[in-house]
């Protein structure tokens, strides 16, 4: 008698990962191969799609923080900084950095505004240009309230700007730890 569930797709014996039995039928690999070390650095920037691929490169080939961990959010930063009118939003963000902070070891973060962003500009009603000193205050905000929250990390702050199709990073003084 041969087990009739012998030649059934799920069972992947190469397999390092235990698939549970009722998994639906793979979609997808990924080409990327598992790392399990952390990187303890996470970016926290804007959830704005067209600038995603941009942030990741610069993180990856300019700080070479691979595979670090990503918070995107609309506004990005905005969410940490003193001056953000929603309370909600900065107690939302404790919870989840506290966790992260312990759970994945965090020791650095990265803050990074970009040029045109839509947060900005529809709470201020200003062309992106005129946007920018508020984005560079709540850069300098964030910083503080991260550092109180987290004494001892490091924190890093940039601005993304975009000339039609080029986008560039500069770094902001937020001071240093
Ligand atoms: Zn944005």
């Amino acid at each position: 008698m041969t087990d009739p569930s012998s030649d059934s797709p799920l069972r992947l014996r190469e397999s390092p990962i235990e698939l549970g039995p009722d998994l639906p039928i793979t979609a997808y690999y990924a080409m990327e191969p598992w790392q399990p070390e952390r990187i303890r650095a996470l970016a926290l920037y804007c959830s704005d799609g067209c600038w995603g691929e941009a942030f990741d490169e610069f993180c990856q080939r300019h700080l070479r923080i691979p595979r670090y961990d990503r918070w995107a959010v609309p506004g990005g930063p905005a969410c940490v900084a003193a001056s953000a009118e929603d309370p909600t939003l900065l107690r939302a963000a404790r919870i989840q950095l506290d966790f992260l902070v312990q759970a994945h070891e965090l020791e650095r973060f990265v803050l990074i505004t970009h040029f045109g962003c839509a947060w900005y500009g529809q709470r201020l009603q200003r062309p992106p240009g005129e946007c920018l000193p508020t984005q560079s205050k709540d850069l300098q905000a964030a910083a503080a309230t991260l550092r109180s929250w987290f004494p001892g990390l490091r924190v890093d702050a940039f601005l993304a700007m975009r000339r039609h199709e080029r986008m560039s990073f500069h770094q902001v003084d937020v001071g240093h730890k």
